[in-house]
């Protein structure tokens, strides 16, 4: 498919974001002020109105205390950081069957999943760290083109080319109309000369899509939005946009003519669950135009000893259910421990899923099931 510079101005139209965060505070070392995207960054969010953006002496974080652990996790969670990565961070690691490299523009979100992926697989503080030396590592891409397990054809899906991940530690969308990185990006990768074929990838809870959609991505990016049933967006999904309001910026990406994907997650086997995904999938198959470029991943909802602990200390009147008597163990290979659904749950949610997905998106294709 052919895609042109600029998509024709008709097609650009998107719904005010819903949800834009302002960090209360801003820390910004050194390094990363004299690097050309953190000077962007900075002028972003003056133009934001952030007001407490603190320019340090040097390249160390202070500390981030507050009157006890709760207090110091929401000061965390509304503190933005700019800063220059460690260089051992610069060295894209691979992240089969998702992608073949990790491109990391940012660690950490300031919403408020409950069920929060990155519990327990970042450490320290909550605090959203921008990596400040976006420009340098995009210039450093050309030498990953053509590695990694799935463009070397060992995991070889769909012709993608090389594919990189931005979305592992954070959520680009987010962060967007702070940072700007992932318009970046898009640009870059729908304009550079590549020494071979190579598909950007990012996954959003949020809306903010405007800044995309003009932008020559040449078909190169695939934004995937990460939906689920109403009720657990409404019960769970803390300072993110709305789900439908997610499907509204689907719809208009697609119109741009990106390719897109579904990542439906974390799926919950929750009163009414049919009645609840049907009505999802119903509304995205009503905002995609015929030929969009789909793609589908469900990932059913699983914990970890060590995330349940991190998320019941970070939220500790959840409702979410993490109870080890309600799943089956499923063990890694380095001892590790996941709880998922039981088996003939698992099953009756894949058999569902898989059925409703070949009935309402005919289109898609149905990455993988976990
Ligand atoms: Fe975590 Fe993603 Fe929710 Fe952010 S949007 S809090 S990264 S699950």
């Amino acid at each position: 498919m052919l895609y042109p510079a600029m998509t024709a101005p008709a097609l650009l139209e998107a719904p005010a974001p819903t949800r834009l965060w302002t960090p209360r505070r801003v820390l910004v070392t050194r390094s990363a002020a004299e690097r050309p995207h953190g000077q962007r960054v900075l002028a972003r969010l003056e133009a934001a109105g952030v007001s407490d953006v603190e320019l340090l002496p040097g390249d160390r974080l202070p500390s981030l205390r507050g009157d006890d652990d709760r207090a110091a996790f929401m000061a965390a969670k509304d503190t933005m950081a700019l800063v220059v990565p460690p260089p051992s961070k610069r060295r894209l690691q691979p992240i089969p069957p998702s992608a073949d490299f990790r491109l990391d523009l940012a660690e950490g979100c300031p919403a408020h999943c409950q069920y929060c992926y990155l519990a327990g697989s970042l450490s320290g503080p909550p605090i959203t760290r921008v990596w400040a030396d976006l420009d340098e590592v995009l210039d450093g891409l050309d030498s990953y083109v053509g590695q990694g397990r799935i463009t070397s054809g060992t995991l070889e899906r769909g012709g993608e080319g090389t594919t990189f991940e931005a979305s592992c530690y954070t959520d680009p969308l987010a962060l967007e109309h702070l940072t700007g990185g992932l318009a970046r990006m898009v640009a870059h990768f729908g304009t550079h000369e590549w020494p071979g074929p190579v598909q950007l990838r990012a996954t959003t809870k949020f809306d903010d899509v405007a800044g995309l959609l003009g932008l020559p991505h040449g078909g190169r990016t695939r934004l995937r939005f990460s939906l689920n049933a109403a009720s657990v967006g409404r019960r769970f999904e803390g300072a993110t946009s709305r789900v439908d309001a997610r499907i509204a910026a689907l719809g208009a990406v697609a119109r741009a003519g990106y390719p897109v994907g579904l990542t439906i997650a974390p799926i919950m086997p929750v009163e009414g669950w049919r009645e609840e995904y049907g009505a999802l999938l119903d509304a995205v198959a009503a905002v995609l135009p015929a030929g969009t470029d789909l793609t589908v991943e469900c990932i059913t909802h699983r914990f970890t000893p060590g995330s349940k602990e991190t998320l019941l200390d970070w939220y500790p009147r959840t409702k979410l259910e993490m109870d080890e008597s309600r799943r089956t163990p499923k063990r890694g290979r380095f001892g590790s421990v996941k709880h998922v659904y039981p088996k003939e749950t698992m099953a009756e949610l894949r058999t569902w899923f898989e059925a409703a997905l070949a009935d309402r998106l005919p289109q898609a294709r149905f990455l993988y099931w976990t």
